[in-house]
């Protein structure tokens, strides 16, 4: 047959699809005897036809609502599609993916849905059962269009790919995998981004500025951040993809990404080392060979230049919505395919390579080195598509494996801890901040962990834990995720030699929650006692409907469809709260994340607030039904008192720093302070430069930012003339007005070396310039004491953890005026969380400092107070520096109160 042998990917597809076409329509004259499904691929729509170009032209990019027209145009055409509404974005857009499967299997889709599910949670299932089950069911498998949306040929990739299962379902290898596989293919996993990305480009192409950089983040808040935001599910993106996958249990998770190692054309699995610790290694091992199998299919198509491993990808980190599934057994990879800029062309050539790769020996993972020459769009998509078929092809050939696996990493998991620790955590109800551990637990909950109460009184292991206590027992299929959470980090002490420096982990080497979130977990060590055991009930509530707009609770820190949408989640929820006591003003209890949020609800409603110094505020001036419904919606500990004491706090004018540069620091603050209810101006850098700010603003906050980048942004040339350059002298000199006419400064981790050269602070940065083998602190947690008398710090325990990344150390130069407000232990390691090297470069420094300049203040924070949105335990410290201006601002610093001691 003419169709038989038709390659499926790339121009050779385009080709053939062509070909199938003209098939199709000499099929309608009778005499043919055509097939059946030639003539419903005859009505199929190709890209072309409704783009008007093919994916992966030059110089053309498709949006998400064309790419989404397109696929509905496929769904109504063809039987083997299937659109399924999965959400909405951040911005409020609908949100699609795709069934590719045979007409069978779709109208089966409930029962295979009901097996993927069995497998995936297999309690009470005998391997006999899982077996049959495995070869009734059928593989889904997860391919996108991608989330970076710069990382344009993905979203371009899905639309050829749809097209190319659909029209050559006669093909031999493509009829393989829509009898086994059902494929949940997404146009694109950031619909918002695509559509920004692809309008920047559109409006620039054949300019100068054709290649110039997006000036501003392509997800509403974070960018670049939403592959790591997988457990915390801060963005309404990341619960929308964690939801529907909870649905449907796919056992393969594909993301497609661009940042091949130059000059190497595809990255590939297995990743670099290290890998998370407590990775199932059936999982571990599908990624490996599904890596491997890609490679060869690129070989057998003369798509040159795959890679394996090397030294970046590591898969430490579980933040990446595309490595997290292996966590809950799920094979989750993702592949990185070069990329220049957006959909031009570029011409590479041997001296553009780096020494050891122009040599083009080849190496046992790198065998055909690419030789230079043109990289184009078109080429990244087809090698899209080959890895995408490839991994269906897997799936197809091994389906029966796939699913079996499934069950066999839920079915180890419990059966590990119901013989080894830890065999349960336990986190008590009763906690400095009462939301903090439940926002914690929905979290968990909402990823598919299963939460238990106490319903009486329980000793384990010589404590007493009241009723209420919740439980996460441990024998369950996804505890390999909670331990990854929960539990202490101890990152691999890898060099690039022996005795070298460390080697640079891709991302964070430790971030237990516990922590960044300041909530107390109690790991069982050994197994519950049968009275235990009994008390347990699984905690469990009405689930909220996704599609209704607003079912976010009030105490949470996200915006809705919030975690209420899990019936696990819905139920753990903070005790009910209801004021004490009686009088005119509401008194807040120090360390509450939500009395900010009171305090914004209360200055909206012309109430009046003050702060005293234990760190508790007052509301006054408010309604009896606002003070209750505040303390009931937001499960604060809180009572009623007489007369306000304290120092009366104004409501803060209030900006923040919002660089051309597409800063993720400066979003994850943007989105913090939305959701805790400050009103805030962006400050751009014609408004810092044109200054006055005094006239404008009390306080303004620089997200983490390199001291460069603030004063001089892009290169002027390189982006169109509004976007060019940074704050300038101009912006240094109205800053630096700013703060000695009495406002306050507030800068995070790299940001505050740029507070400290412009304005000429006397506070040095102690680790500037020392080498990596002295000295290396990336992305762990870090002990500090906490003066607790000061504005800033006040409502802190006297130990916190804070996450540092490249952060600054501070020391106190003479002529200093201030307080530190955070320090480091004098000896000993500060290490919580993570890899340390070098901890007396630590010892006794500043972690932050409050410096007074002139009749004001800055406030230096040598770490990352609101880091990717997870250190719910540092996040008031950002919220008392939104406030810190005004009479507590004149007090604070030297005064009697607050503690200001020396520092070496
Ligand atoms: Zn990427």
């Amino acid at each position: 047959m003419h169709r038989a042998k038709l390659v499926m990917t790339g121009r050779l597809a385009r080709a053939a699809a062509v070909v199938v076409l003209v098939a199709g329509m000499a099929a309608e004259t009778p005499a043919t005897g055509a097939p059946p499904e030639a003539a419903q691929v005859a009505a199929l729509p190709t890209p072309e036809s409704a783009l008007g170009f093919r994916p992966g032209d030059d110089f053309k990019l498709a949006t998400y609502d064309e790419s989404l027209a397109y696929f509905r145009a496929l769904d109504a055409a063809s039987d083997r599609v299937t659109l399924v509404e999965a959400g909405r974005t951040s911005e409020g857009r609908p949100w699609f993916f795709a069934l590719v499967s045979s007409p069978a299997n779709l109208a089966s889709l409930d029962r295979y849905r009901a097996i993927a599910q069995r497998l995936a949670h297999p309690s009470g299932l005998t391997d006999e059962e899982a077996r049959r089950l495995a070869a009734e069911g059928r593989a889904f498998v997860h391919i996108d269009g991608g989330l970076h949306a710069s990382e344009v040929a993905a979203a371009q990739h899905t639309i050829q790919l749809a097209y190319d299962l659909v029209a050559n379902a006669s093909d031999r290898r493509i009829a393989r995998i829509l009898d086994n596989v059902v494929v949940m293919l997404w146009p694109s996993v950031n619909p918002d981004g695509q559509n920004i990305v692809v309008n920047w480009y559109r409006e620039h192409v054949g300019t100068p500025y054709e290649v110039a950089p997006l000036p501003r983040l392509y997800q509403k808040y974070i960018g670049h951040d939403n592959n790591r935001d997988a457990y915390m599910l801060d963005m309404i993106e990341s619960r929308v993809l964690t939801r529907t996958w909870r649905e449907w249990e796919p056992q393969i998770i594909y993301v497609h990404h661009q940042t091949s190692p130059f000059p190497t054309r595809i990255w590939l699995p297995p990743f670099a080392e290290p890998i998370a610790s407590e990775v199932h290694p059936l999982m571990s091992r599908t990624v490996n060979a599904i890596g491997m199998l890609i490679a060869q299919a690129l070989e057998e198509r003369g798509q040159v230049g795959a890679t394996h491993m090397g030294t970046g990808f590591d898969a430490w980190y579980p933040g990446y919505i595309d490595y997290l599934p292996m966590l809950k057994n799920t094979a989750a990879f993702w592949t990185e395919t070069a990329l220049y800029r957006y959909a031009t062309p570029h011409y590479y050539t041997l001296a553009d390579f780096p020494r050891d790769k122009a040599a083009l020996r080849s190496e046992s993972l790198y065998p055909s080195p690419w030789k230079g020459g043109w990289w184009r769009l078109g080429d990244a998509v087809d090698y899209m598509l080959t890895a995408s078929t490839a991994v269906l092809d897997y799936a197809a050939r091994y389906k029966d494996e796939l699913l079996y696996n499934r069950y066999q990493g839920g079915r180890d998991t419990i059966r590990k801890y119901a013989a080894e620790p830890p065999y349960a955590y336990l986190v008590p109800q009763d906690q400095r901040d009462p939301v903090a551990p439940v926002e914690l637990l929905r979290r968990l909950a909402f990823n598919g962990i299963r939460v238990s109460a106490l319903t009486a009184p329980v000793t384990i292991e010589g404590r007493s834990h009241p009723a209420g206590t919740w439980v996460i027992p441990m024998d369950q299929e996804f505890a390999e995720l909670a331990r990854q959470l929960l539990e202490t980090q101890t990152y691999p002490d890898l060099r690039e030699y022996p005795e070298g420096p460390p080697e640079q982990p891709y991302d964070a080497a430790g971030w237990t929650l516990p922590y960044q979130m300041g909530v107390e977990v109690v790991a069982v060590a050994t197994p519950l006692s049968d009275e235990a055991r009994a008390s347990l009930a699984p905690v469990e509530g009405r689930p909220a409907d996704w599609r209704s707009e607003d079912d976010a609770a009030p105490f949470d820190s996200v915006p809705g469809p919030g975690f209420d949408t899990d019936p696990v989640a819905a139920g753990i929820r903070p005790a009910a709260a209801t004021p004490s006591g009686s009088g005119p003003v509401l008194v807040i209890e120090p360390g509450q994340n939500n009395a900010f949020r009171a305090v914004n609800a209360a200055w909206r409603a012309g109430g009046a607030a003050s702060l005293d110094d234990h760190g508790r505020w007052a509301i006054a001036g408010v309604s009896d039904t606002v003070m209750r419904g505040l303390v009931e919606s937001l499960a604060l500990k809180a009572g009623r008192a007489g007369p306000a004491r304290g120092v009366r706090v104004e409501q803060p004018r209030l900006a923040l720093y919002r660089p051309w540069t597409a800063s993720m620091d400066e979003g994850w603050t943007r989105w913090l302070l939305e959701q805790y209810g400050f009103d805030f101006t962006s400050l751009y850098n014609a408004d810092v430069a044109a200054g006055d700010l005094g006239a404008r603003f009390d306080v303004i906050l620089i997200a983490d930012e390199r001291a460069g980048t603030i004063l001089e942004g892009f290169q002027a040339g390189t982006v169109p003339p509004p976007y060019a350059g940074g704050i300038g002298n101009d912006g240094v000199r109205a800053l630096d007005a700013f703060v000695r006419d009495g406002g306050t400064l507030v800068c995070f981790n790299q940001s505050a070396l740029f507070a400290i050269d412009a304005l000429h602070l006397p506070v040095q940065n102690t680790v500037a310039g020392v080498a990596r083998e002295a000295f290396f602190a990336s992305g762990s947690i870090l002990e500090v004491m906490v003066d607790t008398a000061h504005p800033v710090t006040s409502g802190f325990p006297e130990r916190a953890g804070v996450f540092v990344s490249r952060s600054p150390v501070f020391t106190t130069l003479p002529g200093f005026e201030g307080t530190v407000l955070m320090k480091y232990r004098a000896s000993g390691s500060p290490l919580m969380s993570g890899y340390l090297l070098g901890e007396e470069h630590l010892n006794g420094r500043a972690a932050a400092i409050d410096v007074r300049l002139g009749r004001g203040h800055v406030v230096l924070f040598g770490f990352r107070p609101q880091w990717r949105g997870q250190p719910f335990a540092t996040f008031k410290m950002i919220f008392a520096a939104a406030v810190f201006h005004g009479e507590v601002a004149a007090q604070a610093g030297g005064t009697e109160g607050f503690w200001t001691p020396p520092v070496k």
